[in-house]
């Protein structure tokens, strides 16, 4: 979500006569697009505005933007805390962003500037904000109530970066599967993005478990160019700490979500959080044990991480060396059920989308190497031969 707001916050920097430069020596402005989801994802950021401080003193003229979550949570304090910020767009105002940078007075006027290709992989946000109130989360706060784009816009965007050479698109929303617009349903939307010329592969990130009907899966079943992955975050495996979390599902209802879209061929993937401040020992056995029902391919496991305003930022909390055990322990079982779901792709035949010359991705979400180079941008089918960790191995490709 954050990089495709930093796409989009850029193509108005660029219409502005910006070009991208990775080196700040050369730079005139920075943009800063933090995250605050978690302490340390803000400590980051503001730790990295300590730094351009020193950048900033070297040529008074630079221009710093502090924008997205982090600067809508702290809003006004920012300014007080760095006045030498030219411009605090926080995460509900980036929709306007155009407006703020005008308002500036410190860039150029629009012009008709050259629009940056996306690329082989481009986002396409179609819903801002969260209606859930997960009771770890900060979201909700930052980013406001959902809001769902058009459907019309959502085509128009996808084509546009379509037409510019994007061959996989991923659909976000921070329940992305909730999306609707009058009587277009999420489903109809991965349909008719996936009928846009030049669209091979549509991809979307975050669903949430309770959108997920039998509707929805006899509605994508005979679409191939839907990959063939869902990433699911399931958060816990214990019933009590989901309900203590507002989650919205038990542990069974999670599970019967899986197995419905394993039998559609899906891989799964989720988000862990460990030692939420009433998880105990049994509830982290809980979670082991779900992770291994599920076949998860892949797993983030986060240390729970208080936020303030939350409703559990009011509860004790676990001690820290409890949060590292736990998470030591997950982290390591994951990462044996990772190779375990690469291993089991051994002997399958995969359509493959190259982002390099030799390596690429399947439908479900796996890493290949080919034995030859193919153009990048090529849909490869090969069989796979072997599996190394998390990379597997083709033989016998053709495009
Ligand atoms: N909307 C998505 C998640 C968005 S936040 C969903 O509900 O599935 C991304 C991830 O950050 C979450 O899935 C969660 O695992 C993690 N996260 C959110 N708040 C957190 C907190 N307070 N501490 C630790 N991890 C957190
Ligand atoms: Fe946060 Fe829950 Fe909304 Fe996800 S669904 S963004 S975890 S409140």
């Amino acid at each position: 979500m954050n990089e495709a707001d930093s796409e989009e916050m850029f193509l108005h920097l660029s219409a502005r006569g910006a070009v991208r430069t990775d080196t700040l020596e050369e730079a005139d402005a920075v943009l800063i697009n933090t995250c605050t989801v978690r302490d340390h994802a803000e400590h980051r950021a503001i730790s990295f505005l300590g730094r351009l401080m020193k950048w900033k003193r070297q040529d008074p003229r630079r221009i710093i933007i502090f924008a997205g979550c982090a600067a809508q949570r702290l809003g006004n304090q920012l300014k007080k805390r760095y006045p030498f910020l030219n411009i605090v767009c926080g995460a509900k105002e980036i929709e306007n962003f155009a407006n703020t940078l005008d308002k500036s007075g410190l860039f150029a006027p629009a012009g008709a500037a050259a629009t940056p290709a996306p690329g082989l992989l481009a986002y396409a946000t179609i819903m801002r904000g969260c209606n859930f109130n997960c009771t770890y989360c900060i979201v909700p706060s930052v980013r406001g109530p959902v809001k769902c784009l058009p459907v019309q816009d959502i085509l128009q965007d996808v084509t546009r970066k379509a037409q510019a050479g994007a061959k996989e698109i991923m659909l976000l929303g921070q329940t992305v599967n909730a999306y609707e617009d009058g009587a277009t349903s999420f489903a109809d939307l991965l349909n008719r993005v996936s009928e846009i010329p030049g669209v091979e592969r549509v991809r979307f990130t975050s669903p949430h478990p309770i959108y997920f009907t039998p509707q929805f899966l006899q509605a994508v079943k005979d679409n191939p160019k839907i990959a063939r992955h869902v990433h699911l975050p399931v958060q816990s495996g214990s019933s009590k700490v989901l309900r203590e979390m507002k989650r919205g599902y038990t542990r069974e209802l999670f599970l019967e979500k899986v197995e419905a879209l394993q039998e559609h061929g899906f891989t799964i993937s989720t988000d862990i959080i460990v030692g939420f401040p009433t998880e105990t020992e049994e509830d982290f056995q809980e979670t082991l044990s779900l992770v291994e029902k599920a076949h998860f391919f892949a797993a983030y496991c986060f240390k729970y991480s208080p936020r303030q305003g939350t409703p559990a930022a009011q509860m004790q909390l676990l001690p820290q060396n409890v949060l590292e055990k736990r998470l030591d322990i997950l982290l390591n079982q994951v990462r044996g059920l990772s190779e375990q779901a690469y291993q089991r792709q051994v002997g399958t035949q995969q359509d493959v989308l190259m982002e390099e010359p030799t390596k690429g991705r399947t439908s479900g979400n796996f890493w290949v190497k080919t034995s030859r180079a193919f153009a990048v941008g090529n849909m490869v089918r090969c069989e796979i031969e072997k599996a190394e960790g998390t990379l597997l191995f083709a033989r016998n490709e053709h495009d």
